[in-house]
């Protein structure tokens, strides 16, 4: 049986176990990054994305990782601030790096790997909405805060003002105990940069 706390592929050929499972928070993200990541995994053999991906951030600190041989690490462009970590096998996407999380947190899609804990978290925020690709986003709660862009200063205080996010946007107070998710990357050896068009949804798979 395999350890716990550990985030996987649906192929389990790669698995990292994390320090500290709990999730620090978790937003609804509307950006077409992602979703061009997922594409171009679902023409590989993964799943099909949702237009609103559900994203749950961890404390960079994992305690260990197998498999690292059957992952590969992918940027969408050579300018890419993301990175994204799937299984060469089944694509799932098991995780994901931004520069903004300063190697203190990463993100996992749960839709796209699988997990043997509890990872639930309400979703603080929707983001990105400015790159939905449907007249009307069709959203749970009416409550929960919406940001279409965060190209203004108001809009990222905002942003920043839900709590706990201002305490994980920032460089880690404390140092993992374990590997970061950037020593995982840097263990999986070159980055792929897919040379994707922005902004290209690789329409032939949305209308299949
Ligand atoms: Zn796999
Ligand atoms: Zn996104």
């Amino acid at each position: 049986m395999d350890k716990k706390n550990k985030i996987s592929c649906s192929c389990n050929s790669c698995k990292i176990f994390l320090n500290d499972p709990t999730p620090k928070f978790s937003l609804l993200c509307a950006c077409e990054d992602c979703r061009q990541g997922l594409r171009w995994a679902e023409k590989n053999g993964g799943k099909k994305p949702k237009d609103i991906l559900y994203s749950v951030y961890f404390r960079s600190d994992i305690h260990s990782c197998e498999g690292i041989e059957n992952m590969t690490a992918t940027q969408l462009r050579k300018d890419a601030r993301s990175t994204r970590i799937y299984c060469k096998k089944c694509f799932s996407c098991v995780a994901i790096d931004h520069v903004f999380y300063q190697n203190n947190i990463f993100m996992i899609q749960p839709e796209h790997c699988e997990y043997n804990f509890d990872i639930e978290s309400p979703p603080k925020a929707v983001i990105n909405l400015i790159d939905y690709p449907r007249e009307f986003a069709d959203l749970d709660s009416e409550t929960i805060p919406v940001f279409h862009t965060n190209k203004y200063p108001q809009e990222r205080n905002r942003f920043r003002s839900i709590e706990p996010i201002s305490d994980f946007l920032c460089p880690p107070k404390t140092p993992a105990e374990g590997m970061t998710i950037r020593e995982v990357i840097s263990k999986i050896g070159k980055i792929k940069v897919l040379d994707l068009m922005r902004g290209d949804n690789l329409e032939e798979i949305q209308n299949e």
